[in-house]
């Protein structure tokens, strides 16, 4: 039967699931100063390697990394490449379909930021229409309390509107940070086991 002819079908087959193995590419997306750099050096910091090739269109800035994630091993491509100083709408797009997961920041000291990255969301939505890409709104500088301008109620009703998860976290304190990424891995897991690469 088709069935039985199936399973001897090598793993590497058109069709199958992606290897558990194959690397995650992570794009970290916000306004300047919202704190990526500060996100990618934690994440960076116990690196076997610091990676500067292998990643076109982007270039630099890359990070390849395994972590452990719920007794599982998953490699991670963190990519933190977007000058947003120098950003157009040409590198964005490019930079924007990079990814398999995205970690969309803000600052909740800087309410600017936080339509930056609904801006962000709705451009990603429409140039990656994939549904369940996995996107997390992460609000940084949660210990900046007193210089908060973005609730947190208003932020997780924005996530839901937009239907990613979210979180906030502190680099400054190193708080929530790997939850972030822990978060990312989870969600790639769930779309790869459900078949929706
Ligand atoms: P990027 O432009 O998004 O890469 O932002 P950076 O990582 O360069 O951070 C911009 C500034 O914000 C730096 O001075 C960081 O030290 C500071 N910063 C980043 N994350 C935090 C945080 O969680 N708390 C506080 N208090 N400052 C932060
Ligand atoms: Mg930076």
């Amino acid at each position: 039967s088709w069935s039985s002819s199936d399973s001897v079908i090598s793993s590497d087959s058109a069709g199958e699931p992606a290897d558990p193995a194959d690397p995650y590419r992570v794009v970290l997306l916000g306004a300047g100063g919202v704190g990526k750099s500060a996100f990618a050096s934690i994440f960076a910091g116990a690196a076997d390697s610091m990676d500067s090739e292998d990643c076109e269109p982007c270039g630099d800035k890359v990070c390849e990394k395994d972590i452990e994630v719920d007794g599982e091993t998953a490699t991670i491509i963190l990519l933190d490449t977007w000058d947003a100083e120098t950003d157009n709408d040409w590198t964005l797009e490019r930079y924007l379909q990079t990814g398999d997961a995205y970690l969309l920041l803000y600052s909740i000291t800087d309410r600017a930021s936080f339509l930056r990255a609904s801006e962000l969301r709705i451009t990603l939505r429409r140039l990656r229409p994939v549904r369940h890409t996995p996107i997390i709104l992460v609000g940084n500088k949660c210990d900046l309390v007193r210089r908060r301008e973005v609730s947190t109620s208003e932020a997780r009703a924005c996530a839901a509107v937009f239907d990613c998860k979210f979180i906030e976290t502190s680099t400054a304190m190193q708080h929530n940070v790997w939850e972030a990424f822990y978060g990312i891995v989870r969600q790639l897991r769930l779309r790869r086991d459900s078949g929706e690469d």
